[in-house]
Parts: C-alpha cells; sequence; structure tokens
C-alpha cells in the first residue's frame, strides 16, 4: 500500500523539489506552506505538487511535520507566472516561490494582519489651528495633514512628513502613536477623483481614447512620450476608469526616492488607498501592503520591481514606468526581468499593461515591430513647455577648469545671471576616480578588485566603487615612498568644489549617492531645486530618472565620450537614453531650454543621429544594426558566468562546459559560443571572473538546450572547484 506523497520547494539553491510522505490526516493544498524536516533543521516549503506516488523508495521518504496554509498563497496567474520562470530562467523552484512571498510569509507567520503604528491628532491638536505654528513650517505641515485623517507611521516619508516634526508636536501633546489594526472598508463606496484635471491634448487623448477602449483584455501598450509630454497625465486618466470599475492598479517604478513627485500626484488625484512598497516599511508593513492587496482593499500599489509580485484581489491594470530602466533587472540570484515578467502577468490575467518611457528599449521597439506591443505617441511637450534646443561643443584642444571649457562657462554664466538654474551632469561620484604616483606611476588599486580607487576627499578616504571597500587616504606612494601624488580624471566632488570657487556666491547642489545617504537629504535637495533663482546642480545618473526641475534652462552632459567607444553593444542604446533622459529635464515650466554636450568627437554618428533626429530615429538605426550584427533582441543569449579565488579554474570549467554543450544533439549549426572570456571586470571581491556567451536565433531551442545540459554540469571535473550561475537575456 502506498501512501501519498507531496512535493515540496524548499528555499535551498537547488533545482529539484523534495518529496515528503503525507499522513491520513493532513490536508495540505498546492501553492501553501508545509514544516518539514530537512537534514537536522525543520524548514518551510511550499507544495508544488500532490501525488498518488513516488518515484522514490517510500521508505526513505520521512512525512510533513505539519500544514501551516489550507489555502494557496498564491493566485492562479501568479502561480503560473512563477512556474513558468523557474524553467525559463533556469532558477531553483523554491528560490523563485520564496522571493515572491513577504519575508514574514517565507519565515511561517499566519496570514493574518497585524496592528500597526500609526500617528493621529489628540484633542488638544484638534483645537490647534496650524497656521499658529508658522515659526516651524514642518510641524505646521505635519498637523494640517493629521487634521484630515491619521497617517500610518510607514506613511510618513512618502508623504513628505518628518519624523521629527512628528515627535515634536507630539512632545507639545498635539498629537500621538498608537496601534491600529488597518481597517478594511471598501474603498470602491467613497472612490472619487479630485483636483484640477488637466484638458488633454489630442495626442493624451488618442491614447487614453485607445487604452479605454481595450481595458478587459490584454494589450501591451508602449506608450513613448518625449520628457515632460504628459504620459503621467494619460496613466492617472487610465487609472480613472480601472478604478472606477473598482478594479486595482499596479505601478512599478525604477526607484522610490526618484519618484516622490509623481507618487504625490496620484495622491492627490485619487480618494483611494495607494500605497508605496519603498525600502523604509519593515516587514511587518510590508506583509500589511501584501494582503491589503490580496483583499482587493487598496487601489493602487506603486513600488519597485519586486512589487511584481504583489497579490491582487481584481488587478486591472499594470503600468510600468521608465520601461527601459536596467533597474527593473535583477542583478545577482534569480536574474529575472521585472518588465517581461508584468507583460506575462498582464497576459495570464488578461489585462492591458503600459509601458510608458521617452525613450524605450530596444527590446520593446523589437516587440512593436513583431506586432506583440502596440505603440502610442506623444511627440510634443505638454503644457506651455517649448522643445529645448541642443548643441554639440567641440572640446578637442579648448583649455579646461576642471573639466569645464570656456564656451560652456560662458553660457553658464549667461544662464545663471538671468536667475535660471544650470544643471551639470557628471557620472562619476567621489573626488577623482584615481590616484598617481607622479614619481614612479604607481596606481591606488583596490586589492580584492581590477579597479582602481576612488578618492574620496571629504571623508580622507580611498573607495573601491566595486567592492565599496575603503581604506584611509595614503599620504605616500606605497610602492616608493614619495608624497608627490597626484589625482587623475575629475568626479562630481571636486566638480562642487571648483565650483564654488569659479562661482562664489551661487548656490551649489549636489546630487549623487554619496551626497544622499543621510535620510530625507535627497527630499531636502529636491526642495532646494523646486525655487526660483539662480542655482547650480550637479548630479550622476541619479538625475536622469523622474524629475521635474521647472527651473533649470541651462543642461551640459560633460563628459560621455567614454559610451561611444564600449566593448559592450549595448552602451550606445544606454548612452542614447540617458542623454535624451538628462537633456529632457532642461526647460520644463515655460523658459526656454539648452542643452550642450561636451565632446572630442563631434562628428561621432551616433551623436550626429540623436541631435538631428532624436531618440526615435537613433532607436530604429540602432535596431537595424543589431539585426544585421545578429545581436539582441535578434538572436538570444545566455550567460554562463563562473569565478575562482586563483584564476585558474573557472576558465577551465568553462571549457569543459562548451564541450559539454558543442556535443550535445540539441545543439545546431545556428548555435554560437563566445567564450570562455574573463568579464569586463575581471576582479571583485578577490574572485576571478569568466564568462561563457550562448548566443542562438531560436529562444525556444535554445532554452531546450540549456535544460538538458544542466543537469550533466555536476558531471564536470572542474564543476565543484567553481562557483557558477546563468543568466538568461543578460544584460551587462
Ligand atoms: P511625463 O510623465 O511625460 O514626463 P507629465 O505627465 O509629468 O509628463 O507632464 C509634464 C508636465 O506637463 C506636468 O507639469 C503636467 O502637469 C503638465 N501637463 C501634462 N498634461 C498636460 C495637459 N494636457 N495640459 C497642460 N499641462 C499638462
Ligand atoms: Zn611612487
Ligand atoms: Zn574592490
Amino acid at each position: 500500500m502506498h501512501m501519498p506523497i507531496v512535493k515540496v520547494a524548499l528555499p535551498v539553491p537547488l533545482a529539484q523539489t523534495f518529496d515528503y510522505l503525507l499522513p491520513d490526516n493532513f490536508h495540505p493544498t498546492v501553492g501553501g506552506r508545509v514544516r518539514v524536516p530537512f537534514g537536522q533543521r525543520q524548514v518551510i516549503g511550499i507544495v508544488t505538487a500532490i501525488r498518488a506516488r513516488s518515484e522514490l523508495a517510500h521508505n526513505k521518504l520521512k512525512p510533513i511535520s505539519k500544514v501551516i496554509d489550507n489555502q494557496s498563497l498564491f493566485s492562479g496567474s501568479l502561480w503560473r507566472i512563477l512556474n513558468w520562470a523557474i524553467g525559463y530562467y533556469h532558477y531553483p523552484a523554491g528560490e523563485v516561490l520564496f522571493h515572491a512571498l513577504p519575508v514574514l510569509i517565507r519565515q511561517g507567520k499566519t496570514v493574518e494582519r497585524a496592528p500597526l503604528w500609526q500617528w493621529f491628532v489628540t484633542e488638544q491638536g484638534r483645537s490647534t489651528l496650524p497656521n499658529s505654528m508658522r515659526g516651524a513650517p514642518k510641524q505646521q505641515q505635519a498637523l494640517a495633514l493629521l487634521l484630515q485623517g491619521p497617517v500610518y507611521r510607514h506613511q510618513v516619508a512618502e508623504l513628505q512628513l518628518r519624523n521629527t516634526a512628528l515627535q515634536a508636536l507630539r512632545a507639545k501633546g498635539l498629537c500621538d502613536l498608537r496601534s491600529q489594526a488597518m481597517q478594511a472598508h471598501d474603498w470602491r463606496l467613497g472612490f472619487c477623483v479630485n483636483g484640477k484635471q488637466q484638458r488633454l491634448n489630442a495626442e493624451q487623448a488618442t491614447a487614453v481614447g485607445a487604452i479605454r477602449s481595450e481595458d478587459n483584455r490584454f494589450v501591451a501598450w508602449l506608450l513613448a512620450g518625449v520628457t515632460g509630454s504628459g504620459k503621467t497625465e494619460v496613466y492617472l486618466t487610465v487609472l480613472e476608469n480601472i478604478l472606477a470599475q473598482g478594479k486595482q492598479a499596479l505601478v512599478l517604478v525604477p526607484e522610490i526616492s526618484l519618484t516622490l513627485q509623481t507618487i504625490a500626484r496620484f495622491r492627490e488625484r485619487f480618494s483611494a488607498p495607494i500605497e508605496v512598497l519603498h525600502s523604509g516599511l519593515n516587514d511587518s508593513e510590508r506583509l500589511a501592503v501584501w494582503l491589503k492587496a490580496r483583499c482587493g482593499e487598496n487601489a493602487i500599489v506603486i513600488g519597485t520591481r519586486s512589487a511584481l509580485f504583489t497579490p491582487f484581489a481584481w488587478l486591472g491594470i499594470i503600468v510600468i514606468d521608465e520601461e527601459h530602466d536596467s533597474s527593473y533587472k535583477q542583478h545577482e540570484g534569480w536574474r529575472y526581468h521585472a518588465r517581461d515578467l508584468a507583460v506575462f502577468r498582464a497576459r495570464e490575467e488578461q489585462i492591458p499593461i503600459i509601458l510608458g518611457t521617452a525613450t524605450p528599449s530596444l527590446e520593446t521597439l523589437y516587440n512593436v515591430q513583431q506586432k506583440k506591443y502596440r505603440q502610442l505617441t506623444l511627440r510634443k511637450r505638454a503644457g506651455s513647455a517649448r522643445p529645448v534646443s541642443q548643441q554639440l561643443l567641440d572640446m578637442k584642444g579648448l583649455p579646461l577648469t576642471n573639466g569645464l571649457s570656456m564656451p560652456l562657462l560662458k553660457k553658464m554664466r549667461t544662464h545663471l545671471q538671468a536667475g535660471n538654474q544650470v544643471m551639470l551632469f557628471l557620472n562619476r561620484r567621489g573626488f577623482a576616480p584615481a590616484l598617481l604616483c607622479h614619481k614612479c606611476g604607481w596606481i591606488a588599486e583596490c586589492q580584492r578588485c581590477d579597479h582602481y580607487y576612488t578618492l574620496h576627499q571629504h571623508q580622507h578616504q580611498l573607495r573601491c566603487h566595486h567592492c565599496n571597500s575603503q581604506r584611509p587616504l595614503t599620504q605616500q606612494c606605497l610602492q616608493c615612498g614619495s608624497t608627490q601624488l597626484i589625482t587623475i580624471g575629475l568626479g562630481t566632488e571636486q566638480l562642487e568644489m571648483a565650483l564654488r570657487t569659479l562661482f562664489p556666491g551661487v548656490p551649489v547642489t549636489r546630487i549623487d549617492r554619496d551626497t544622499t545617504t543621510r535620510k530625507g537629504a535627497l527630499e531636502d535637495y529636491l526642495s532646494q531645486i523646486q525655487s526660483d533663482g539662480e542655482r547650480i546642480l550637479i548630479g550622476t545618473q541619479m538625475l536622469s530618472k523622474g524629475h521635474h526641475f521647472p527651473y533649470v534652462t541651462l543642461v551640459s552632459l560633460l563628459d560621455v565620450d567614454g559610451a561611444l567607444f564600449s566593448n559592450d553593444f549595448r552602451a550606445a542604446e544606454r548612452f542614447a537614453q540617458l542623454y535624451t533622459q538628462v537633456s529632457g529635464r532642461a526647460g520644463r515650466a515655460s523658459k526656454n531650454g539648452e542643452v550642450l554636450l561636451q565632446t572630442h568627437h563631434p562628428e561621432h554618428p551616433l551623436l550626429r543621429t540623436l541631435l538631428q533626429h532624436g531618440y526615435m530615429d537613433f532607436a530604429s538605426q540602432t535596431l537595424e544594426e543589431r539585426r544585421q550584427a545578429e545581436l539582441p533582441p535578434f538572436t538570444n543569449h545566455v550567460l554562463f558566468r563562473a569565478d575562482d579565488h586563483d584564476n585558474r579554474q573557472a576558465g577551465l570549467f568553462l571549457d569543459q562546459l562548451r564541450q559539454l554543450l558543442n556535443v550535445s544533439p540539441l545543439s545546431d549549426n545556428t548555435l554560437r559560443l563566445m567564450g570562455p572570456i574573463p568579464e569586463l571586470v575581471s576582479k571583485r571581491r578577490g574572485r576571478f571572473l569568466w564568462q561563457l556567451l550562448l548566443s542562438h536565433p531560436s529562444r525556444l531551442l535554445l532554452q531546450r538546450l540549456v535544460a538538458a545540459s544542466l543537469p550533466l554540469i555536476d558531471t564536470l571535473s572542474q564543476a565543484r572547484k567553481v562557483k557558477w550561475s546563468l543568466d538568461v537575456d543578460p544584460i551587462v
């Protein structure tokens, strides 16, 4: 007689699921959690199947210890997507399924609401007029908001409130904290649309009309609209209808802290619960959002990549803002692409998805060509904003002051004197990217990476931007002892210092990862920028995302030539996106904007196309080049990576893997294998990195080949001497 068995996925880095005996009185369910013995431990797993018998001898199997859920944790569509993803990304089932769940659920917590902390106004606060606190604007603002209703502690930051202000109000007896179960009330009863609505322009109206006319089925819309063309306005208007039907919306953004202005617009527009999944949430707060969405109690969930796995009771639409952004691709562990999975989810849920951007990725444009996605275009800037004028500045032979040429300095002066803001873009933080000995040529280099140390003057430190290791700034060359150390190159920290001298009295705001580590710092800077008057902004890539800078009239990119001559076939696309995004920040309001690009290669065809014809022309030209060169999206890539500690094993391992793939009956003459070669950064954290790239025109055949070969990898003699991983559709 056979006892039925359950197949259980465990959060371990092993591809297989594990069989356990199912005792009579237990009633687990597929997609629910069970507790099982694993080695010496008890662990939590997710049931993936229940079978009448096992292929393994039953006397080798142990019974499950406990059933935690009698209902699946996953909706039907999420379950299908995740199971598809396990196969597509060749990633362990347990790790994929656990990744999609909140931490507390992974730890075995029961699926029920825990009370959360909430700020509320006291009686005394209720009888205090916010106006009476003019001297303390943050407190005034906080009190005014609390008077409209209580605020959960986890929503303080995104409502742009300050904890210090709330604490100060509390000290005065005007407000207090209480622990409150999240209330289940139906937002649909009181749903309404607030605020002054913009009259949509013709292109916006066309886009909204198209999306609305098919809002009950799966359509993937590319909303290609230049920066400031009113894409957000289109999302909002489309969402009005979706929410009015009682359905929910999922909005994915590249980074929450850079999107607060947009989130505020969502809140202003809808009187309906909007939850933001940001990094400041603790585990119970995250679980609360997850639970609410699952019961249909919130209208909109806004989050980054992993918010994609939020369960919804009645999901009506998915919006992916800045769909081209590389942060949608997970860069470690399970390397999924949230945009691709989101499209998959929309198809499974039979709902529309909007991919919005000023600079569509070539993958997305290819899908438009293939008629898988449908394109809507917004060509004009919305409202009164005018197009910017763009100019290349040939810096060959020009004297440079801290990376700034004479003509640029002159332009800056004109714009500043007119009381406007100037934005300088330099994608290199720190003081200088290298420290060199003038006597012997030694360069300070990270011991664990193939990478120079960046000098951080203010902290008196050398830092490796690859492994984050740091050491005190040396005064002497470690090779010859000379004290003649000089810096090479320019970083944002140095640029800021130089500008303070060059433009005395002009306020300078630098926004990069170093200046914004303190909580609230970014918000402070962004509010500085929202006020009129002369100002210089310095920024890295962070500045290219999501912000509106109404007073910036001159944007300059200081040093971008590196991108023109990169080995990476995606470098041109990335540069074009960056350039277009950065230059789109100028002259948003009614002021005329100007963009100046400093380069040594003004004749470069990429720059010419981009400036004369714009991103979309650049993109179709580049897509054509990809087709001819048989590069993605016209072919499919799978990248195997391996690393070791002595630079001997990883290359050998990938050689053996190459042999294995070559002799596979599933490989054919359209399969291309490139490598093994060292990675672009060939050493990181003391490990040597190698790669082997597989390319095949058929995604299906490539998938089959990889799937068939994976179980054989462990038989390779080198396999145990290295760490290896694979990356499907890699973006490096
Ligand atoms: P995007 O998301 O494409 O960058 P936004 O939706 O943020 O564009 O719009 C840019 C600016 O133009 C915002 O200040 C917005 O309020 C304004 N705007 C958008 N649509 C209209 C419209 N139809 N009429 C007037 N102003 C508009
Ligand atoms: Zn030296
Ligand atoms: Zn390092």
